[in-house]
């Protein structure tokens, strides 16, 4: 665990404070939340045993052929095992116009407590900081426990922003019950290392829903996204990163921040394109545990719902969600749901889900194995991960871009840190500058050879 903070690859998850009382969670200068060991003291086997980035852990490879294991269950290389994989949105309710993509995720926990299969949901919301909203003391979003519906459907939407699950996991060790927890694909394999180490966590944590994910932001992405709409860190109230912009396809979300400056309230709701940092490609604000990361579509939650990235969805601005069903349970909800006309499934073969996140599984699995062997290169000691160390699948020209991505998502957390010293958002955008020029013309280029290899090969039958 020491080589996994050390090296800079601790998602901050919060695992292994949730087991050891010994680890706490702090947020570092780049705003991201990390594990501080104890002092004069090792961690807990539990506790190094629950951490997704330890090499002792099991992968998600064998915590899913331990977890699903159904007679009728399919297994992919990209998308992890499957009971069924659907593309659609939510008919019912509020849910698809308030969150983030068709309104899924929300709709799942909540249904898991109106139909009396869990007692609590834990999940994302905005945290109350009623003294001072503007306060850096207490994060803006983080875990909580809901007990109804209502609270569930009330803190639905996407935040890109550093949380962690010691407390809830510490609070689903005190409170007897049965629970749905909500996470992105390490925190789904942490609590699944959890529960493997706590029998109290085992026979509690009846659901696992998983988000899919490209990758996380630090405290920063808010705060960059903000302060280009006007909005300083400091007077920085509140980010909802996914507001859905009528008329536009949904891929071109817009943001909207609230703050005050000059000691007035503001508000601001601007499309995301142009923003530095809202490019996902990019990867600007992106923790280092990321680059080091193999699951795209959360391999070991019972279900995962993410965003269908796919032309035939793009053009409707409400979002549509992509779905891959693993407990049987829950497939026969969303089923039972689709045929009331209560949601709206379509079926999407195994292959439209991986095109859906094509992207994150090229980062993730042939950039993955690049990042790995320069590493290794390097002497630096990297995770254990389920892709191996390779260069052969990159051509020079894509190993450029790789790198070039890895740097610009690893210069951004101290050009941001400069920047807010200083008051003064400019002198990151110059910090910034050449690396994105850099990037930018690499890629593009990289793009048109793409396309043009697409032409000829049509030209030529
Ligand atoms: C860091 C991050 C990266 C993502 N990257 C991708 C991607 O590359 N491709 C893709 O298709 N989708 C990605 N998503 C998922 C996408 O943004 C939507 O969350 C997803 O499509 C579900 O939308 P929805 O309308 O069904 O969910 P909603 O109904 O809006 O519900 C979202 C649920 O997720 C919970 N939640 C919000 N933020 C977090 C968080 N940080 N950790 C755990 N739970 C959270 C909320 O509490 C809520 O219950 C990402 C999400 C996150 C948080
Ligand atoms: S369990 Fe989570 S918080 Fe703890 S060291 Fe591992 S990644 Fe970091
Ligand atoms: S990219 Fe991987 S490591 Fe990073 S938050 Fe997502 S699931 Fe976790």
């Amino acid at each position: 665990m020491a080589r996994v903070i050390e090296g800079g690859y601790c998602v901050g998850c919060g695992a292994c404070a949730a087991l050891d009382p010994g680890i706490t969670m702090r947020r570092n200068d780049r705003q991201s939340l990390v594990a501080a060991l104890p002092e004069n003291a090792t961690p807990s086997r539990e506790a190094e045993l629950s951490c997704p980035f330890t090499d002792e852990s099991a992968d998600e490879e064998s915590l899913s052929q331990e977890r699903f294991t159904a007679a009728d269950i399919q297994r992919d290389k990209r998308i992890g095992a499957y009971l069924g994989t659907y593309a659609g949105w939510v008919e019912e309710g509020e849910f698809r116009a308030k969150g983030s993509s068709g309104g899924m995720g929300a709709w799942i926990l909540s249904e898991l407590l109106e139909r009396d299969l869990v007692d609590a949901v834990i999940h994302v919301a905005e945290l109350e900081r009623d003294d001072d909203p503007t306060s850096d003391e207490i994060p803006m979003f983080g875990f909580r426990v809901s007990t109804n519906a209502g609270d569930v459907k009330a803190h639905a939407k996407s935040r890109y922003y550093p949380v962690q699950m010691s407390d809830v996991i510490k609070h689903m060790i005190e409170t007897p019950g049965r629970y749905a927890v909500v996470g992105v694909p390490c925190f789904c394999t942490a609590l699944r290392l959890v529960a493997k180490q706590s029998e109290i966590v085992s026979e509690r944590l009846a659901f696992v829903v998983g988000i899919v994910c490209g990758h996380l932001k630090s405290g920063a992405f808010a705060e960059a996204l903000a302060w280009q709409c006007g909005i300083a860190p400091e007077g920085l109230q509140s980010v909802d990163f996914r507001v859905k912009l009528e008329g536009r396809p949904a891929s071109r979300y817009g943001l909207r921040a609230d703050g005050i400056v000059n000691g007035e309230p503001k508000s601001v709701t601007a499309p995301m394109e142009g923003l530095i940092g809202a490019n996902w490609g990019h990867g600007l604000f992106k923790l280092k545990a990321c680059e080091f990361c193999d699951d795209v579509l959360a391999e070991t939650a019972d279900i995962v719902v993410g965003d269908a990235w796919l032309p035939q969805y793009d053009d409707d601005y409400r979002g549509t969600n992509v779905v891959v069903v693993r407990d049987a349970t829950l497939h026969t909800i969303v089923k039972d749901a689709a045929r009331k006309g209560r949601l709206h499934l379509e079926d999407l073969s195994a292959d439209e889900v991986a095109a859906s996140q094509a992207g994150g599984l090229r980062h993730r699995r042939d950039g993955l194995a690049y990042r790995l062997l320069l590493a290794d290169e390097r002497g630096d000691w990297r995770p254990r991960k389920r892709v191996l160390a390779n260069a052969a699948q990159l051509t020079k020209k894509l190993q450029r871009i790789h790198r070039k991505r890895y740097a610009l998502g690893q210069a951004s957390h101290d050009a941001f840190l400069k920047a807010k010293q200083a008051g003064n958002f400019v002198i990151f955008e110059q910090e910034m500058a050449p690396l994105l020029k850099s990037y930018d013309r690499e890629h593009s280029r990289s793009l048109l050879r793409r396309a043009a290899g697409r032409v000829k090969r049509m030209l030529l039958g």
